[in-house]
């Protein structure tokens, strides 16, 4: 496989790639922050990726898979570092009430996450049935496809207070706003869904000033998930 780095020659076989490319040494790469930098660039968005014939990454971006590994797990590992750095950026810890609105394959890894993690209650916010049924196969405890009973689902199972944690996995207006809506004093909106460029939400900065609501935008880089503590 060529690489930018000529000198290095990475061996065939099994690999997963880390699709955010950085210049590297700037003041954004040296903080894992790959996106701010100026050259980023993204495998597959912003140049042709996977379904190329041929794909040119650098090789300290490549990661070696061993050679069992199923080609679906190879292909979710990507997905899934995105899963884990939300999840590390949001402190998501044992016994945090988590809401995952939306139950996509996304969705769902973030309900396997929150799982892993030790949340509880997890509750995903999923209007289609199948969907939401195989949320609650991936670990979530409830799941709710009637969109005017999920705030008082969400109040009924924390004792009132709202969740610890909301993790937006659509990327909708109206959406964000109902995670602003169903946090608790204190707890924070987790944003993953890709919006429209320009979409925006009215957020009531006495409240969340007051009420020390935070935000923890989620920045779609690679984390390696063996960091993941
Ligand atoms: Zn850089």
């Amino acid at each position: 496989m060529a690489t930018m780095h000529a000198a290095v020659l990475v061996e065939p076989g099994r690999l997963v790639v880390d699709i955010n490319v950085g210049c590297g040494i700037c003041y954004y790469c040296r903080r894992n922050e790959i996106l701010n930098c100026v050259k980023a660039q993204q495998i597959g968005i912003s140049c042709d990726g996977a379904i190329a014939e041929y794909v040119r990454a650098p090789a300290n971006l490549i990661i070696p898979a061993p050679s069992d590994t199923a080609v679906e797990v190879l292909a979710l590992t990507e997905p899934l570092a995105c899963v884990v750095r939300a999840a590390r950026k949001s402190r998501m810890t044992f016994g945090q009430s988590v809401v995952v609105i939306g139950a996509g394959p996304i969705g769902n890894l973030h309900v396997q996450m929150a799982r892993l993690v030790g949340a509880a209650p997890i509750i995903v916010a999923e209007t289609s049935p199948e969907r939401a049924e195989m949320a609650c196969e991936a670990g979530a405890d409830i799941a709710v496809t009637n969109p005017g009973l999920l705030s008082e689902t969400v109040r009924k199972n924390t004792a009132g207070r709202g969740a610890d944690v909301v993790i937006e996995s659509v990327g909708h207006p109206d959406l964000y706003q109902e995670a602003f809506r169903l946090i608790r004093p204190g707890g924070h909106v987790t944003t993953f869904g890709i919006t429209d460029p320009g979409d925006s939400v009215p957020l009531d900065l006495l409240q969340t000033v007051l009420r020390e609501n935070s935000i923890k935008v989620r920045l779609p880089e690679w984390d390696r998930i063996c960091t993941m503590r």
